[in-house]
């Protein structure tokens, strides 16, 4: 009796543990790649095969897939290329240049045949997605390999990959392969390309690509066979023996959702450890006008894992590569490329932003096209701190001008929510101020709130919770909530999902013996916890803290703490005890890290 009560009791509270975990409700797919690539660098053109081991973790019955195919956006006609031509401030590497490609400079990738455990599918391409209809449906917990043969042909360097760049790259190859598109809770994302951004299915790569044996490869993944290809991937002392016209380059990428590659023979090859054991590889051209810059660029980007390392997580790949190439600088897996032919300071700035994006953005790999914030922007905040640290800017609030930009969009009418697909803002530049200026605001503003410390603990906990993984919005304010204490879905909210604003204001003060009665206004729909610095004649200061009633919540070392301020009233009275000399000036937010679209309104100078 006693025993299978026990035992009642026991099985009830395994299966709530059961229960618990899967209300998390958490899954992701899993896809691993094979591909074999077989280049040929007279007409850049190539012929692929690829088996994709496919797993479908969802809790769905997926009756189609559809494979990304980047480079026919690189085309005349093509999403890209109108969109380029009709929006009012086109980015200007792309302007009208694809529109006037001729059939052998235009990208293309085509699938030649496909199956899908080794039964021929119905494919059908429509501009840069491949929509597949499966034969036999994939079940819950099931996987399927689909096997294609592809052929590609690498555009004229435009945007992000090509040939022959500005700077003299021979090969930028991003977004270069049939991709597998994203299932998530929200379903399918087969976004088309017409400007930006990435979302990937997680797995492992593994990839050979045959090339004339006088290139040198970077990117993404573990070269398997070192001592055949050299160039300074030989283990030391290794006498390296290229036969042949071609050399296959063997690459291994595990637990990754992209893989990219750049190719030239001029590449100089220099690699360095970093003190947490990673390879540093940087691969830029023998131009003797850079070499000096490349060569001090190393320890700094030493210096910048370091930095990444402690404020978000540990790096958890053995290798890095900063391989010149590309149009700008792009991220990548394990890599990236960036046009060197830069000031230095521009050079370091460059690799700390898209290194930096190594966790946010590869790591912790939300969906770029919905969330672009989360990505450039904490991507902004984060280099933004590595550079001020390993550059020794010593910038007193080093988000000041990032502010500045948010809030002149704000006031000039052409802003759009942050929840906007990346693809669909009526201005270029409007997009990136909401996803850079704005994204990164919203940290350093969430500091503002929170405190600092509770701030850099939650991108720890995020990192911890979430790498490897696609968190959504709410799953990083859950971690500020649960490390903070205070609530905070209204700001997401707010920051996020609206154009709403920040103005708080100093309406009146009025001056009676021993108080200064202070009336504050809320003239914006945004609420905040205020911070109020008084100046008293003779010297001294003092700061008030005006909680937000809806965070119910303090924050940690506020001084002269008032009662709470609700949101739906439009003022609140400060009163100020003041000594016999008075008050000389009450400035809202001192620190600058609300984001108060008009601050005129924050300081009263009292005369008298
Ligand atoms: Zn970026």
């Amino acid at each position: 009796m006693m025993t299978k009560t026990f035992l009642t009791i026991a099985s009830i509270f395994s299966f709530s543990i059961l229960l618990a975990q899967n209300s998390t409700g958490y899954w992701q797919q899993h896809v691993d790649y094979e591909m074999e690539i077989d280049f040929d660098a007279k007409d850049y053109q190539y012929d692929g095969s690829q088996v994709l081991e496919y797993t479908n973790n969802s809790p769905d019955t997926l009756d189609r897939v559809f494979y990304h195919m980047y480079f026919n956006a690189f085309q005349p006609g093509s999403e890209m290329d109108v969109r380029s031509r009709t929006i009012e401030d086109p980015d200007s590497r792309v302007g009208d240049r694809i529109s006037k490609l001729s059939d052998e400079e235009i990208g293309f990738m085509r699938a030649k045949t496909l199956q899908q455990d080794g039964k021929e599918l119905n494919f059908k391409l429509v501009g840069t997605v491949l929509e597949v209809e499966l034969n036999e449906p994939i079940l819950p917990g099931k996987s399927s390999t689909f096997k294609m043969d592809f052929e590609g042909q690498v555009p004229v360097q435009i945007r992000r990959s090509g040939r022959n760049n500005a700077e003299g790259v021979e090969l930028s190859m991003t977004q270069w392969y049939p991709k597998m598109a994203e299932y998530d809770f929200e379903g399918w994302h087969a976004d088309p390309y017409i400007g930006r951004e990435f979302h990937g299915v997680w797995g492992n790569f593994d990839v050979k690509i045959s090339i004339d044996k006088d290139f040198i490869l970077g990117g993404t993944g573990y070269i398997q066979n070192p001592n055949e290809v050299g160039y300074g991937y030989e283990d030391e002392g290794e006498k390296v023996r290229r036969r042949g016209k071609k050399l296959t380059w063997h690459f291994n990428a595990p637990n990754v959702h992209d893989f990219a590659w750049a190719a030239d023979k001029d590449y100089i090859h220099d690699k360095i450890t970093g003190k947490d054991g990673t390879t540093l590889h940087f691969l830029y051209k023998d131009n003797k006008e850079i070499i000096e810059n490349w060569k001090n660029l190393q320890s700094k980007t030493s210096d910048l894992l370091d930095f990444f390392n402690e404020h978000i997580g540990p790096y958890p790949y053995d290798q890095y590569s900063v391989i010149q190439g590309g149009d700008g600088g792009m991220e990548y897996a394990m890599c990236t490329l960036i046009t060197g032919e830069r000031e230095f300071g521009s050079l370091v700035g460059v690799t700390a932003h898209e290194m930096a994006h190594s966790w946010f953005q590869h790591i912790l790999a939300t969906d770029e096209a919905q969330h672009e914030w989360m990505d450039e922007g904490f991507t902004s905040y984060i280099s933004s701190l590595a550079m001020n640290e390993v550059m020794d800017q010593n910038r007193e609030n080093v988000f000041a001008g990032t502010y500045r930009g948010y809030t002149s969009l704000a006031n000039s009418g052409f802003e759009q929510p942050q929840t906007t697909h990346a693809d669909r803002y009526e201005y270029n530049s409007a997009y990136g101020v909401t996803a850079y200026s704005k994204g990164s605001v919203f940290l350093a503003q969430l500091g503002y709130l929170i405190g600092q410390e509770n701030l850099d603990n939650t991108l720890n906990r995020y990192f911890d919770e979430w790498k490897f993984k696609h968190p959504t919005p709410n799953d990083f304010i859950r971690i500020a909530e649960k490390v903070s204490g205070a609530e905070l879905s209204w700001y997401l909210n707010d920051w996020t999902r609206t154009t709403n604003t920040i103005d708080y204001a100093i309406k009146g003060v009025s001056v009676e013996p021993g108080t200064t009665i202070v009336t504050l206004e809320r003239v914006a729909l945004t609420p905040m916890p205020i911070e109020v610095k008084v100046d008293f004649k003779g010297g001294t200061s003092e700061t008030y803290y005006i909680p937000l009633r809806i965070m119910r919540w303090t924050k940690p070392g506020a001084t002269n703490i008032q009662e709470d301020w609700a949101w739906a009233f439009p003022t609140y009275t400060l009163e100020i005890p003041s000594p016999q000399y008075g008050v000389e000036k009450i400035e809202i937010d001192p620190s600058g890290l609300m984001a108060d679209v008009n601050r005129e309104n924050n300081v009263k100078v009292l005369n008298e």
